[in-house]
């Protein structure tokens, strides 16, 4: 089965402009997808960016995919028990503080 990659909807990317505005940036918060402190706790597991080399830019600074933070994020257990887990590769915007793409893998 191939990859699926997520990409921010032109709605979502207005909302985002909203939620980053420069008042916003000093927190550690990453919008996007995926509930923010489900984020925040798979920060650790970092990817090798250059790796992501074409994948899409951050859509509001034009940061290419490979100067992006790049880590590995795996749902919450709670989710899992809800069978809607995921895993993949997630790459973050930290001027942004976004999360820009998500390109899932099939868990093993
Ligand atoms: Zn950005």
């Amino acid at each position: 089965m191939e990859p699926q990659a997520s990409q921010i909807s032109p709605e979502m990317l207005d909302l985002l402009k909203v939620l980053t505005r420069p008042d916003a940036a000093d927190e550690k918060v990453y919008h996007g997808f995926f509930p923010a402190e489900d984020v925040e706790s798979c920060l650790d597991v970092p990817l090798d960016s250059l790796k992501f080399r074409l994948q899409q830019a951050c859509p509001i600074c034009k940061r290419h995919s490979h100067h992006l933070r790049w880590i590995r994020y795996s749902s919450p257990a709670s989710a899992w028990e809800r069978g809607a887990g995921v895993v993949g590769a997630l790459s973050l915007c930290d001027q942004c503080g976004i999360q820009v793409q998500f390109i899932a893998t099939q868990p093993h």
